[in-house]
């Protein structure tokens, strides 16, 4: 109950950084030189070491690479858990290919990240509610691709999903396939498919889902059995596609087509989150699909959370401190 009043205090946007521990890629020989330093202090400040020079940032919540899958989980809980009051909220992995948003979002084998959490908690949760309150649990699947959208429970692998507006304003996509989910066998099923799905019809899975942005959408619908109340929220768990510089000068065609349309939702992204931040008057969700699909999710009362994954050695710090800047623009 303490951390729920405390993500109260925060406000409605916060940017968590997560440091991923060495991997054999990071290179072999002598211990590639890390670049990460952290306060002894203060343990939302980390220090960034770059050409002699050293940055600083603070961001809400920190996780070394010694946190646990566990750790990052109880930070993230309050969040999960306010989309059963009808709360809307967007938690983002954000960060260069190789970084850990996968591992943090979906997890592995053994050892699940935050989707498989929050469901699990939301089934808990529903189940010590249930006399006071009748609820029903949906989740869609979606991709986005060179700013085209597709169903990832549809078997059809093409991109033809369109957002359309409702007459009240909010947004919905015409034949979204939603599936009704009540246990985690249900949502285990939900997510092979879809992870199926987004491999048909792609040669080099890796490539492809560093270039697009994966979407789980859980919508959570609740009835009090004494009022008749009714609450909708929806918690949208998203692995963004790899933040990373494509040099534009080598890049041509359906690359130079790719590394745009990152580009342009990352940093509409950015621009969206920060206008809210400052209380704007216009909020560009138009600019990109990604914002526009979201955009009931974004803003208003709804809950933003921007997990900034980092690499923790030396050659990706130019990468690092882009993320990092990424995230403290937005906080
Ligand atoms: P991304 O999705 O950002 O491209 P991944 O999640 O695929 O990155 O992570 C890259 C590699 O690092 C994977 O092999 C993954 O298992 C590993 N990895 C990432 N984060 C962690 C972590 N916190 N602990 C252990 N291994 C990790
Ligand atoms: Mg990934």
């Amino acid at each position: 109950k303490y951390h729920n009043e405390l993500v109260e205090l925060k406000g409605n946007i916060r940017v968590f950084c997560r440091v991923r521990p060495q991997i054999k890629e990071d290179g072999s020989g002598p211990p590639a030189t890390k670049a990460i330093g952290y306060d002894q202090d203060d343990d939302c400040v980390l220090y960034v070491a770059n050409k002699g020079r050293t940055q600083t940032f603070e961001v809400d919540s920190l996780f070394t690479e010694k946190s646990t899958q566990v750790q990052v989980f109880n930070e993230v809980q309050p969040l999960v858990v306010s989309c059963l009051d009808g709360y809307n909220v967007c938690i983002f992995a954000y960060g260069q290919t190789g970084s850990g948003k996968t591992y943090t979002m979906e997890g592995v084998y053994g050892d699940a990240g935050i989707n498989q959490r929050a469901l699990t908690e939301l089934f808990t949760i529903i189940e010590e509610r249930g006399v006071e309150w009748q609820y029903t649990i949906s989740v869609s699947v979606m991709e986005i691709y060179n700013e085209m959208l597709r169903d990832l429970l549809s078997s059809d692998p093409s991109y033809k999903m369109e957002i359309k507006r409702n007459q009240d304003g909010s947004l919905y996509v015409p034949g979204l396939t939603t599936v009704p989910v009540s246990c985690l066998d249900d949502v285990n099923e939900t997510f092979a498919l879809g992870k199926t799905n987004r491999a048909t019809a792609t040669t080099n899975m890796n490539e492809h889902s560093s270039r697009s942005h994966c979407l789980l959408c859980v919508t959570v619908t609740g009835v009090s059995k004494t009022t008749g109340k009714k609450s909708i929220g929806k918690l949208n768990l998203i692995d963004l596609a790899g933040s990373e510089r494509i040099s534009k000068s080598g890049a041509e065609g359906s690359r130079l087509k790719e590394a745009q349309s990152i580009n342009k939702s990352l940093s509409s992204l950015g621009d969206v989150i920060h206008a809210l931040r400052n209380k704007q008057g216009h909020i560009p969700y138009r600019n990109s699909k990604l914002t526009y699909l979201l955009q009931d999710s974004l803003g208003g009362d709804s809950k933003t959370l921007m997990i900034v994954q980092v690499a923790p050695v030396e050659k990706n710090v130019g990468e690092t401190i882009c993320s990092l800047n990424f995230g403290q623009r937005v906080r």
